[in-house]
C-alpha cells in the first residue's frame, strides 16, 4: 500500500513518502502528516518475540507503504549493524523502580543517531530513479551536526556540508566533527554564532541563483533536521522495542499499559511515542520534559504555546530550543486533521510569537500528555542522585527527565525514562554535578577523572577522539558559506 502525505497547512497536494522525505519540508513551510496514521495497528503478540531489527521493518513498511519490502530490509540491515555497541541497538535497563531506555549507543553517543542512520539509507533509495545528487547542509550547534556527518559520510549519491560556530561547541563536539572522515564531507567552522550560521542556512536554502547553479550539475540541497519524516519514522521502533523488552523480561504483561517520561527539545522524540501509540502500542502517560527554556511545560498547562521570553543556556544544550517544530504535527492529529486550523496557529506564533488552544483541545492534548521541568540545579543534583542511589551514571537531558519522572504520580504503569546521550559527551558537567572542581579542566582530563571516579568507562567512539586526525580545519566568514557549499558540492560529487 502506498502512503500519502500533506502538509500540516493544506491538504491538495499530496506525495509519496519518498518525496516527502527528499524533500524535507512541504512548499507552504507545513511539515508533511500522513492521513493514514492509526489505520494499521501493529500485532502485539507478535512484536513481544521480535528483535529490533524485525520490529524496525515492521515500523517502516506501516508509516512509509512505498517502500517496497526490499528496500526496507536493505535500509534497516545498514542502519542497525555493527555501528552500535551492543546488538540490542538501544536497550531497556532499571533504574531505581523504573526503566532506563538508553539510546546513546550509537557511533556518535546521542540518540540523534537511531534516526541519522537510517535517514541516508532512506534519501538514498528515493532518490533512485531521480537520478539527481543530494547535498545536505546542517547548521549544528554541537550535536546534530555529527551525527548527521556520521550518517551520511560515504553515502552514493549524498554530500554533507555542515557549519558550526567558531569557538562555542565543546573541545570534544568539534574533535567529533572536525576527525569525521569520508570523500564526500564538509566541515566548516564560521565566524559567528549558531544562530547566525542557522539564519545562513536558511537563505543558502532560499538562494534561487545558486539552485539553478546547482541544478546545471544535477544536484538539489536537503535538509536533516528532525522535522524530516525519515527522522521522525525511524524513532517509533525503539518505543515499540522497548515496550517488547519489557515483556521479554517480565516486567510488564504484553497488554499492559507504560508511561514514557521524554527529554523534549523540538518535540520529534516525545512525538514518535505518540506515533507508536497510535499504532497500537499500549502507551499510557507521553511525559514532556523540559529544562528552563520550559516554553511547552507552560503550553500545557495553559493551552498558550508563548515563545516570547528570554532564551536561557543550560547544562542540557540539545533542549535548548523556544520553537518546537514537531509541535506542529502534533496539533495536526489534535485537530483531527484541520488544516487551515493549523495554519492559523502557525501564523499567529510566526507574527504574534504566540498562540492559544481552546479548552477542549487542550483536554485532549492532556488526555495523553503531561508536562514539567528541571532547573539546572535539579538536574544535578539527579545526575548525583541517580548515581548515589540507583548506581547508574546519566548526563544532563536524561537527568532533566529522570527529575520530571521523579516528581510524576505513579499510576501503577511500568515507566521509563529515554536516555539521549552517553555522559561522556558533557563529562564536565557531569563530574560537576557529582560535585568535582573542573575548573582549568579541558574535556578529555574530565573524561579521565570521571572514568576514575565512577569506574564506568568512557565509550572508544569518544575516548579514541585523542589520538584521531583533524581533516577539517576551515573557518569561513557567513559571506562564504554559499561558496563553500558549492565547493563541497564539487568535491563530493566529482
Ligand atoms: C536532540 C536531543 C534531545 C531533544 O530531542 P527532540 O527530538 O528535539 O525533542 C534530547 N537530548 C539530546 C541528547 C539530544 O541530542
Amino acid at each position: 500500500m502506498k502512503t500519502f502525505y500533506h502538509s500540516t497547512r493544506g491538504n491538495d497536494q499530496t506525495v509519496t513518502s519518498k518525496q516527502a522525505i527528499l524533500a524535507g519540508i512541504a512548499p507552504d513551510g507545513g511539515l508533511f502528516v500522513s492521513d493514514q496514521l492509526g489505520e494499521k495497528s501493529l500485532d502485539l503478540a507478535r512484536v513481544s518475540s521480535q528483535t529490533y531489527h524485525e520490529t524496525a521493518r515492521q515500523v517502516l513498511s506501516t508509516l512509509l507503504g512505498d517502500f517496497s519490502d526490499d528496500e526496507v530490509a536493505s535500509c534497516v540491515a545498514g542502519a542497525y549493524a555493527d555501528n552500535f555497541d551492543t546488538p540490542a541497538i538501544t536497550p531497556v535497563t532499571p533504574i531505581g523502580d523504573d526503566w532506563l531506555l538508553e539510546l546513546y549507543h550509537g557511533p556518535t553517543c546521542a540518540f540523534k543517531d537511531v534516526a541519522l542512520q537510517m535517514l541516508p539509507h532512506l534519501m538514498s533509495r528515493a532518490r533512485v530513479g531521480d537520478g539527481r545528487d543530494v547535498m545536505i547542509v546542517t547548521a549544528t550547534s554541537g550535536d546534530t551536526g555529527k551525527a548527521a556527518l556520521a550518517g551520511f559520510a560515504g553515502v552514493e549519491g549524498c554530500g554533507i556540508c555542515v557549519f558550526y560556530p567558531e569557538g562555542k561547541v565543546s573541545d570534544i563536539q568539534r574533535l567529533q566533527m572536525a576527525t569525521q572522515q569520508g570523500e564526500n564531507v564538509s566541515v566548516v567552522a564560521i565566524r559567528g554564532t549558531f544562530d547566525d550560521a542557522q539564519t545562513q542556512v536558511k537563505r543558502i536554502f532560499a538562494d534561487e541563483a545558486l539552485r539553478g547553479r546547482l541544478a546545471e550539475k544535477s544536484c538539489v540541497l536537503s535538509s536533516a533536521n528532525s522535522i524530516n519524516v525519515g527522522r521522525l519514522v525511524p524513532q517509533v521502533t525503539y518505543y515499540v522495542d522497548a515496550y517488547a523488552q519489557l515483556v521479554r523480561s517480565g516486567a510488564v504483561s504484553a497488554g499492559d499499559e507504560v508511561d514514557f517520561c521524554v527529554p523534549t527539545g523540538n518535540f520529534g522524540d516525545v512525538l514518535a511515542g505518540y506515533y507508536a501509540k497510535r499504532l497500537g502500542l499500549p502507551v499510557g502517560r507521553l511525559i514532556v520534559a523540559s529544562n528552563t527554556n520550559k516554553v511547552l511545560t507552560d503550553f500545557l498547562e495553559t493551552g498558550t504555546y508563548d515563545r516570547r521570553r528570554e532564551f536561557k543556556k543550560t547544562i542540557s544544550p540539545s533542549m535548548d530550543i523556544l520553537v518546537s517544530s514537531n509541535l506542529e504535527r502534533m496539533l495536526y492529529y489534535l485537530t483531527d486533521g484541520d488544516c487551515k486550523r493549523v495554519a492559523s496557529l502557525m501564523a499567529d506564533l510566526s507574527e504574534k510569537g504566540l498562540y492559544t488552544l481552546d479548552a477542549a483541545l487542550l483536554d485532549r492534548l492532556r488526555e495523553t500528555f503531561d508536562g514539567g521541568f528541571a532547573t539546572d540545579d535539579e538536574t544535578r543534583a539527579t545526575i548525583r542522585s541517580a548515581w548515589e542511589r540507583d548506581g547508574v551514571l546519566i548526563d544532563p537531558h536524561t537527568a532533566v527527565a529522570k527529575c520530571v519522572l521523579d516528581r510524576a504520580p505513579r499510576e501503577g504503569r511500568a515507566r521509563v525514562c529515554l536516555s539521549t546521550a552517553n555522559p561522556y559527551k558533557f563529562s564536565a558537567d557531569v563530574l560537576a554535578a557529582l560535585g568535582r572542581d573542573t575548573s582549568g579542566m579541558g574535556g578529555f582530563a574530565c573524561m579521565d577523572a570521571l572514568q576514575e571516579l565512577t569506574g564506568v568507562t568512557a565509550p572508544a567512539q569518544l575516548s579514541g577522539l585523542r589520538d584521531a586526525a583533524v581533516l577539517h580545519e576551515a573557518v569561513c566568514d557567513q559571506a562564504e558559506m554559499t561558496a563553500a557549499v558549492e565547493a563541497a558540492c564539487a568535491r563530493a560529487f566529482a
